[in-house]
């Protein structure tokens, strides 16, 4: 495998450093000309071969939790691509941005035979026989196959009793397939290492992932639109990561999302896992607290906007029925009785990272605490997707 994870290397803050420099000397990052290039080195640090410009990944913000049952995220690069595999004999990567030194990265030597491939691992599926949805459940850093069995079952017993999973016809339209392996040394088959609090996120955040080159390529067999896959991490520190498809110069990339099997104060670990759920099946972020870091407007009237975000908060316009009386449509929002409703179906205004300009269903919903159940519109859009006629 020839792609690096900068953020696993440690590499994105000092990524963002230098992108912030050139910046402020007037030049675009990205379109400086091959601002990034990697020579690959032996085991007695001599390079093998000549230097070459790979090109800069795209900055993402990746999606984790916050405070107990709220998410937030962090902006980082994705995974460089190489177009080509590291030469025989490569142990180690080095980097220099536009001509400086960056870092090193060392290479994870290749696991030991049998773990090399997804074929490797033990698989077995719960629920539908004949799904429109397959949730993927990956262990990580388990050594005890029972105790990985017993969080999924965890797992599943969550989302069979959360709306709208918990109605017939949903709960046919969805499985789980679990895959366990178990892990060759304490950092697992990804190289997920406990995130150093303050470090590795911000104040009270939980950003825990491993490597998302690694794990993008061994998972790729079980990437599709209809499937999502997350990584489950057995570790004693509470957190997480979001999945995401990143569509970079023509393929897309699933990157799985990752949960540790910690529950922290007030919140289960499944909760998030169950957010992303919902982001699988389609569902945007109902939140309104900004992105970190984030370089996009919440408001550009490209961004395409999911079933249950609306860029209109007029009631009748909203693409949502409402079950606020016509003759209200226009007060709504200064009678309590209706504003103030957990039960009212109308149009928040705060969703997708701005407190204003874009709304959401209702007061409530996964989508925006993780604690919460999906609001009445998310499980209508979840049970469009995946019931079965
Ligand atoms: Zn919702």
């Amino acid at each position: 495998m020839g792609d690096l994870d900068l953020f696993h290397a440690g590499l994105w803050s000092e990524l963002r450093l230098r992108e912030q420099r050139e910046r402020d000397r007037g030049a675009s990052w990205a379109e400086a000309s091959s601002p990034l290039t990697i020579e690959w080195l032996d085991d007695n640090d001599e390079a093998i071969g000549s230097r070459y410009s790979v090109p800069v990944p795209p900055v993402v913000a990746v999606e984790h939790p916050g405070l107990p049952g709220s998410m937030t995220a962090t902006a980082l690069p994705q995974p460089l691509r190489m177009a080509d595999a590291p030469p025989a004999g490569a142990v180690a990567a080095r980097l220099f941005f536009a001509g400086e030194f960056l870092a090193k990265k060392e290479m994870r030597p290749p696991p030991p035979a049998g773990y090399a491939a997804l074929a490797g691992y033990e698989t077995d599926r719960m629920g539908a026989a004949a799904p429109r949805f397959i949730l993927h459940v990956v262990a990580e850093r388990f050594s005890d196959r029972d105790r990985f069995l017993g969080r999924v079952d965890e797992f599943w017993g969550a989302i069979m009793a959360a709306r709208p999973f918990n109605r017939q016809g949903v709960r046919d339209g969805l499985a789980l397939a679990w895959h366990f392996a178990p892990a060759f040394d304490a950092d697992g088959h990804f190289e997920t290492r406990d995130p150093v609090q303050g470090v590795d996120a911000h104040h009270d955040a939980r950003l825990f992932m491993g490597d998302r080159a690694c794990a993008e390529e061994l998972l790729r067999p079980l990437a599709s639109a209809s499937s999502r896959a997350v990584v489950l991490i057995d570790s004693r520190i509470g957190g997480g990561a979001g999945g995401s498809v990143v569509r970079w110069q023509g393929h897309d990339y699933y990157y799985p999302s990752w949960s540790s099997i910690k529950s922290r104060r007030g919140e289960q670990w499944w909760q998030m896992c169950l957010h992303e759920l919902g982001h699988g099946l389609g569902l945007g972020d109902e939140y309104s607290h900004a992105y970190p870091d984030a370089d996009f407007d919440p408001l550009d009237p490209a961004i395409a906007l999911e079933g249950n975000v609306s860029r209109t908060g007029a009631l009748a316009d909203v693409k949502w029925p409402v079950n606020v009386p016509a003759a209200h449509h226009a007060d709504w929002r200064q009678i309590p009785a209706l504003a103030q409703d957990p039960d009212t179906v109308a149009a928040f205004e705060g969703a997708r990272y701005t407190p204003h300009g874009l709304y959401r269903p209702m007061l409530r919903c996964r989508m925006n605490q993780t604690w919460d159940e999906f609001c009445d519109v998310c499980q209508n859009l979840i049970a469009e997707r995946i019931a079965l006629p």
